[in-house]
């Protein structure tokens, strides 16, 4: 038995190596590549990608799980979670043949440059038809998956196991509920305005960023961080790549997206190293990632605790920059509320309501109630119902975002999802770690770090979301912790 379980354990780590190599290959591609060697790169990709799927579908790892199976009883606890797991990555790899993988990595990396060309066109009847056979794509998948009648259902559970379109919906719906008069009240009270931050030289922006995120406890002896076009982090524990983006004056934007990637980072630092290639090392899904970096960027990042430690720090830095700004005015600028039809853009106030459209408007278009020839004027009526405006152009509409290019419908939910647990997890904390704040302004985050990692880290993927959120809160997973804390903060400085 013992044996059959060390054979296990060598396949998958074998596998995690590739993994981890695609995945810094990928990195590499977006932080150094120089613009000649694309091609090259794109060749290496492919046969790394072939690689991963050959190690993914080892008859000798189907072998290994039956041997195990024979006799569960006989494994640890632990044991028997790995096998499960392992199990179902080996039943998902096998039941696509090789032909499909390739023909979708094709289709997506052609989707890809259709969708660059047609957003900075902003013609988007040039990039449907690279949409309509992605949503083939994605039901054939589900149909050889056995979820044929439910290709929505398969999508969002790739991200987030155990949940179901229906589930999501009966929680967005509450959510919406309480948001949409929120956002319109805070809307009223908060009027235009434009950000009096400008012209913070890139240098220090770096030096900052770089002390608050070592001080949150990234390890940088264990990951680096770098600049990118869009910020992203990945990599397991041993070697975490983070990328940020520099603007002189958007210096709040380059800050918390390095916050929101540090999240992920510690995220990904917790889990035990000595797992990393099984499920006892590996995250649980999106939205509990997503809950991670949002807790750090916004219920941390934003506080007026954190900012009590750096704000002497960050005007030693920008003295001229910050020179008549109060305290008040800052920390009001670190918390604006101005609506943008840009996702990526958004306050934290108007953003669950941009991946709430994302979301009626992927079911729609997987039921065939929306056909994809409609999907810009669906689009701007959906922002109108839940932001109250339309975009300019479909550039600042249905064409801004990158994932239906590369196939990743049922993706947008986890981004709310993980928004909702990060909320329910910080006023479970804040319950039983009393003086966070006190902590905070000492810039001391390792009480809460330590907590997020016996609670979340330290468990791996022991527990789908749903059952993990109730074990930490001790609450089924609910909009309304997201609505209180939305409240509680942005209602003291507009309402
Ligand atoms: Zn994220």
């Amino acid at each position: 038995m013992n044996s059959a379980y060390e054979r296990l354990l060598g396949l998958l780590h074998s596998l995690h190596l590739i993994h981890s190599v695609q995945g810094h290959l990928g990195w590499d591609e977006q932080v150094n590549l120089p613009s000649g060697s694309a091609g090259f790169r794109a060749e290496q990709m492919a046969e790394m990608a072939r690689l991963a799927h050959e190690a993914a579908s080892k008859p000798e790892l189907g072998e290994a799980l039956a041997e195990l199976e024979t006799d569960m009883a006989a494994l640890t606890e632990d044991q028997r979670i790995v096998v499960r797991e392992a199990r179902r990555d080996y039943d998902r790899v096998v039941r696509v043949p090789a032909d499909f993988v390739t023909a979708k990595a094709r289709h997506s990396s052609a989707a890809f440059h259709a969708w660059a060309q047609a957003r900075e066109a902003r013609d988007f009847a040039a990039y449907a038809p690279f949409i309509e056979r992605h949503i083939e794509l994605a039901k054939e998948e589900a149909d050889l998956q056995g979820w044929g009648d439910r290709p929505y259902d398969y999508a969002v559970d790739l991200h987030d196991p155990g949940f179901s379109a229906e589930r999501i919906s009966a929680l967005f719906a509450e959510l919406k509920s309480g948001l949409v008069p929120l956002v319109q009240a805070i809307e009223a009270k908060a009027g235009d305005s434009v950000s009096a931050l400008k012209g913070f030289p890139v240098d220090a922006q770096r030096t900052f960023l770089s002390e608050v995120t070592a001080r949150l406890g990234f390890d940088y002896h264990h990951g680096r961080m770098d600049v990118a076009l869009h910020p992203f982090c990945e990599g397991s524990g041993l070697d975490v790549r983070m990328t940020t983006r520099f603007h002189e004056d958007e210096p709040l934007d380059s800050l918390f997206s390095s916050i929101h990637e540090t999240g992920h980072g510690l995220y990904a630092q917790g889990l035990s190293a000595e797992h990393q290639a099984t499920a006892l090392g590996h995250h649980v899904g999106m939205a509990v990632h997503e809950s991670q970096s949002r807790m750090w960027e916004n219920q941390v990042g934003r506080s007026r605790a954190l900012w009590r430690f750096f704000e002497p720090r960050y005007r030693e830095l920008f003295g001229p920059q910050l020179e008549g700004i109060s305290t008040e005015e800052l920390y009001r600028e670190i918390n604006a509320v101005r609506p943008t039809m840009i996702r990526v853009d958004s306050d934290e106030v108007h953003y669950n309501l941009h991946i709430i459209l994302r979301f009626e408007i992927e079911q729609a278009l997987f039921s065939g109630a929306l056909a994809v020839k409609d999907l810009p004027e669906a689009w701007n009526c959906k922002c109108e119902e839940l932001l109250g405006r339309r975009p300019a152009h479909d550039g600042a509409g249905v064409l801004q975002d990158v994932h239906w290019s590369g196939g990743a419908f049922g993706y947008f939910p986890s981004y709310c999802l993980g928004n909702m647990i990060a909320a329910q997890n910080w006023a479970k904390a804040r319950a039983v770690l009393p003086g966070l704040d006190d902590d905070f302004a000492q810039g001391d985050f390792s009480r809460l770090l330590d907590w997020t990692r016996r609670e979340i880290h330290d468990l791996g993927k022991r527990y789908e979301t749903l059952e993990l959120v109730e074990r930490v809160t001790g609450e089924p997973l609910s909009p309304q912790p997201l609505l209180d804390y939305l409240r509680e903060r942005y209602g003291e400085i507009y309402l």
